[in-house]
């Protein structure tokens, strides 16, 4: 437990109806006593998980502040486990920011990014991988995401990973008794097929964390192609929004747009590039140069061509830009005479799909979706309710982990001491405690907690 106070605004910044600071700390109650006035005479007894009518005052001239409602949480019944109070106040800056500095003047300390958030994992609330479902609730950007996160939170890969290190725990105990003790002493056990399966269940997170974390961060995902062959109109249709300019005139999207849409809960950041054309201006060559950094930076690229005309020499040095990356080949205006051949098209980008679509009638378009999942997933069938890891860190965590474990498969196979193994066994458990913070060391919780937003 720490003996000071912390607070901070827990809003989001802008006018909104309420906005709310939060303390949190063994001060909290007697700090809200100082700036709290409510009607009744004498002092309210402030009860927890109970709300109070009152207005937030200056503590020391005692001038009002704002009409606020005030709550307490007591330990250990809060978000923190420390006592928590809440102050939730008129939504605007001004009012937020004077209750806020009461609150400093009063006795607390401004709260570091995360540190609410902190503090329940220190205080053994919820555990380091929980602790990030937190931040990744707040940025989810599709219903997936969010679901995910969600099941982070409530500590589903906690429990595989603890399971886990049980497992290998009792291992290491045995591996030590043997080395420790004679033979005759400790009962023969079986250290190879555990070994084993746990270097399986490690396998199996793994595998699910490259569209784990592709649902947490998304894609991105470059639409490229020569002017007037339909980008803008692609962008808005997979968005369904009108947030492109379209125009009949070649070459006017002459910056980068970005998007994010969602396809079946994946953020897809569609970024609309200029026609990649020999540039004949500044402005032109700008927006060129934006392109190429576009394609470069993409997981994926939507190379647009006119189906309704054969293809010209403009479309090829675009094909050889994207040769090499993942792309598929979007034949647009598909409700139009077709002026291509289906051969052309496929061998424009060397094993790049072909999906024929219209910004106008709309064919094609669940199918471009079906192909950008199936090339951003690799071709690997969508798990609906399996545990997935989204979380990059987890993922070189278990890396490790299971790098560990298969040096201890090999020297147990090669019949070396079992204190080879036992080493290996115990970096493994080690390393499956940074996932839930048992083995966390102070740089990695600053790397995590720095990261949040301040106020949570
Ligand atoms: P960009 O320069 O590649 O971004 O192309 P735009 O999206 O600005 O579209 C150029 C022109 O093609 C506009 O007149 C659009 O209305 C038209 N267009 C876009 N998609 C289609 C389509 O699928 N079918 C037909 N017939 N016209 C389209």
């Amino acid at each position: 437990m720490y003996d000071d106070t912390i607070a901070a605004i827990s809003t989001s910044a802008g006018e909104a109806g309420i906005g709310i600071v939060r303390l949190s700390g063994s001060e909290a109650v007697a700090i809200l006593r100082r700036i709290f006035r409510t009607a009744a005479r004498g002092q309210v007894p402030l009860e927890s998980h109970r709300v109070y009518y009152g207005r937030a005052v200056d503590p020391s001239s005692g001038a009002p502040i704002d009409e606020v409602l005030a709550l307490c949480m007591l330990a250990p019944h809060s978000y923190t486990r420390e006592d928590v109070v809440e102050i939730h106040c008129h939504g605007g800056p001004v009012p937020l920011q004077q209750v806020l500095h009461a609150t400093l003047r009063a006795g607390a300390r401004l709260a570091m990014p995360g540190e609410f958030t902190l503090r329940a994992y220190l205080n053994g609330r919820i555990d380091l991988a929980q602790a990030e479902s937190v931040a990744d609730i707040i940025r989810s950007r599709t219903d997936r995401g969010l679901s995910l996160a969600l099941k982070g939170l409530s500590g589903g890969l906690s429990r595989r990973i603890r399971e886990l290190r049980g497992e290998l725990v009792r291992l290491l105990a045995y591996l030590e008794a043997t080395i420790d003790f004679s033979e005759d002493d400790v009962p023969e056990e079986d250290v190879e097929g555990p070994l084993v399966h746990c270097l399986d269940s490690v396998g199996q997170l793994l595998y699910t964390a490259d569209q784990g974390i592709v649902f947490r961060q998304g894609v991105r995902v470059a639409i490229v192609g020569r002017p007037n062959v339909g980008k803008s109109s692609l962008l808005n249709a997979l968005l369904r929004t009108d947030r492109a300019i379209v125009t009949e005139i070649a070459g006017t999207t002459r910056d980068t747009l970005e998007e994010t849409a969602n396809f079946a809960g994946v953020p897809v950041c569609l970024v609309d590039t200029a026609g990649i054309v020999e540039p004949s201006d500044l402005v032109e060559r700008l927006g060129v140069e934006r392109s190429r950094r576009a394609i470069e930076e993409a997981d994926l690229c939507l190379m647009v061509v006119d189906r309704s005309i054969p293809l010209c020499e403009e479309d090829r040095s675009i094909a050889a830009t994207v040769a090499g990356r993942a792309a598929i080949i979007v034949a647009n205006k598909a409700d139009l005479p077709p002026g291509v051949s289906r051969e052309e098209l496929e061998s424009l980008v060397e094993g790049a799909p072909v999906v024929e679509s219209s910004t106008v009638d709309g064919r094609g378009l669940e199918e471009l979706q079906k192909a950008v999942l199936q090339a951003v997933f690799s071709g690997r069938v969508l798990q609906s309710d399996e545990l997935l890891v989204s979380n990059p860190r987890h993922k070189v965590v278990l890396e490790r982990a299971g790098s560990h474990l298969r040096d201890a498969l090999s020297s147990l196979q090669a019949g070396l001491p079992a204190d080879c193994s036992a080493s290996d066994v115990r970096s493994a458990i080690d390393a499956l405690g940074e996932i839930t913070g048992e083995t966390a060391t102070e740089d990695l919780l600053e790397s995590i907690f720095s990261h949040f937003c301040v106020g949570k």
